[in-house]
């Protein structure tokens, strides 16, 4: 017998049931190109670099894409955002490069045109996610992210909603602000939030289709150049500029507030810092607090004056220090920045002052076949690093013994910068360095690829013990922090030089604009 009560419970139940039909959810087009071009290196960025098959199989791509889903990056979001709102995503290229120089025009062209290309050929798309860099730099175009979003503009028109996703260290054109509908920039660095990121972009991108907000956006662009030797967000003199980006979010009329740093090692007009504050349908809002925050960094300049050591200073500073480990971020050889992996300038000094219980890697292929060919357990002497090119030392002779030899592919499973959870060093030899001993060995390990060390896998996947070396030379800037602070003794930031030497005086910038605050503007 079913009682009355039980009777409503089933009828309310069917009620429910039967008013939900299928629903159809917005299909929302997914594409991007992600690149850090470093105008300083002369090696630029070809097709090949990009991890992308072009006229590759829709489905094999659309698998790829959605097998991402268990990383921390910003398509990760996509992918949890567009299932929490009720999005259906439409996944093309999305790719990316290890930062170097400028990506070359063949690269680019070929990328848009599959590009446009698959959008065009999918479903009727509601909507565009974009996941671009910010600061990538193509032969023919000072800004490549702004030049993605025209084309994209021009392909599918005016009322198409484009939502676009930015690294922290974007250099973001006043254009990039009328071709896109909303731009969302990571707010920390190390990239920790770049997954949250992804999720706002698709929440915003569903309230967008639905109906229930129209985007309006400002960009202010501080008139200086926020170094990156403070572009920590965790720390002074960001982070109450990041902490108040926050807070405005809450107002139920900001849709979103991005903090970028921007990129200092490209040679742009649009290098440089920005605010960039997205309301609903609030321009004065917009353009107000925009130039509040804009106002703070820029209240913030005399704090950004470089004091950093030199290699020598460093390596000194680190052989007189109680704790373990020492970490010597190499600023001058940034991998992540797109330098080459290859600087020797640590290295000569860690041999010249007799330091003990130092790690490092060095990418160098050529090393890396004669640890090979002599096998493990066998003696090595070499000339390594500094064959890149004339900014980032000379090669440096050591002798040792082949320790290991690995694959150089690990798993990390913590957030760290990026986000990333797979990672590909590429093969790797590990040298005991002559004159070391097992206490304190000084161990180069070799690589055939350029790695960021964003990770101390890096390090403990080759059976390095991070915590019992003395050092750990890391060629990086900001990002390797969320990795080695939390075992560090001490992190020295070594102002060398390289390609990405944190020093704007080692440069020749023609392109930037005139009279930013910590950067000359050099006459051709
Ligand atoms: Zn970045």
């Amino acid at each position: 017998m079913i009682t009355k009560k039980l009777m409503i419970v089933f009828m309310a139940t069917v009620l429910v049931s039967s008013g939900g039909f299928a629903q159809v959810k917005p299909i929302i087009g997914v594409a991007g190109i992600s690149h850090e071009s470093n105008s300083f290196n002369v090696h630029k960025t070809p097709i090949e670099d990009f991890s992308v098959k072009i006229g590759e199989d829709k489905n094999e791509r659309a698998k790829k894409f959605f097998a991402g889903a268990s990383a921390k990056t910003t398509t990760a979001g996509y992918i949890e955002g567009a299932k929490r709102f009720g999005l259906e995503l439409y996944p093309t290229v999305v790719t990316g490069a290890t930062p170097k120089g400028p990506v070359t025009d063949q690269a680019f062209n070929a990328l848009m045109k599959e590009i446009i290309t698959d959008l065009k050929a999918g479903p009727k798309l509601e909507g565009i996610l974009l996941a671009l860099h910010g600061a990538m730099i193509v032969e023919s175009y000072p800004s490549g992210d702004e030049e993605i979003v025209r084309r994209v503009r021009e392909a599918f028109g005016k009322d198409m909603p484009i939502v676009v996703t930015h690294d922290f260290h974007a250099n973001i054109t006043p254009k990039m602000i009328e071709l896109s509908n909303v731009l969302i920039t990571f707010k920390e660095n190390p990239h920790l939030d770049t997954y949250e990121r992804g999720l706002q972009a698709a929440e915003v991108m569903s309230k967008i289709v639905k109906g229930e907000v129209k985007p309006v956006q400002s960009i202010v662009k501080p008139p200086m150049i926020y170094n990156i030797a403070f572009q920590n967000t965790f720390s002074k003199p960001l982070i109450p500029i990041v902490d108040a980006s926050k807070e405005l979010e809450k107002n139920p009329k900001v849709l979103a507030v991005s903090v970028s740093g921007g990129y200092q090692y490209a040679d742009v007009p649009s290098m440089g810092p920005s605010i960039v504050v997205v309301t609903d349908n609030d321009k004065e809002l917009a353009d107000r607090e925009a130039n509040r925050l804009a106002k703070m960094m820029w209240d913030t300049r005399e704090q950004t004056r470089l004091s950093n050591p030199s290699p020598k200073d460093a390596v000194k500073m680190a052989i007189q220090h109680e704790g373990r480990p020492v970490i010597l971020i190499d600023m001058g050889d940034n991998i992540g920045g797109g330098s080459t992996g290859d600087s020797s300038f640590l290295l000569e000094e860690l041999i010249k002052q007799n330091a003990q219980g130092w790690a490092m890697v060095i990418a160098d292929p050529a090393a890396y076949k004669v640890a090979e060919k002599a096998g493990v357990g066998n003696s090595f002497d070499f000339e390594v690093g500094g064959k890149t090119d004339a900014l980032h030392g000379k090669p440096v002779r050591i002798k040792g013994q082949v320790r290991s030899l690995n694959v150089g592919r690990y798993l990390e499973t913590e957030v760290r910068h990026g986000g990333g959870r797979y990672w590909n060093m590429g093969h790797t030899a590990v040298i005991q360095v002559e004159g070391s001993t097992l206490d304190e060995p000084n161990l180069l390990l070799l690589t055939t690829q350029r790695a960021s060390p964003n990770s101390a896998h890096i390090f403990t996947s080759n059976g390095v013990y991070v915590e019992r070396q003395k050092m750990l030379v890391v060629k990086g800037a900001i990002a390797p922090r969320a990795a080695y602070e939390p075992f560090a003794s001490v992190l020295l930031s070594v102002d060398s030089p390289g390609a990405t030497a944190i020093n704007p005086t080692w440069f020749k910038y023609y392109n930037i604009r005139e009279g930013l605050f910590g950067i000359e503007k050099s006459k051709r």
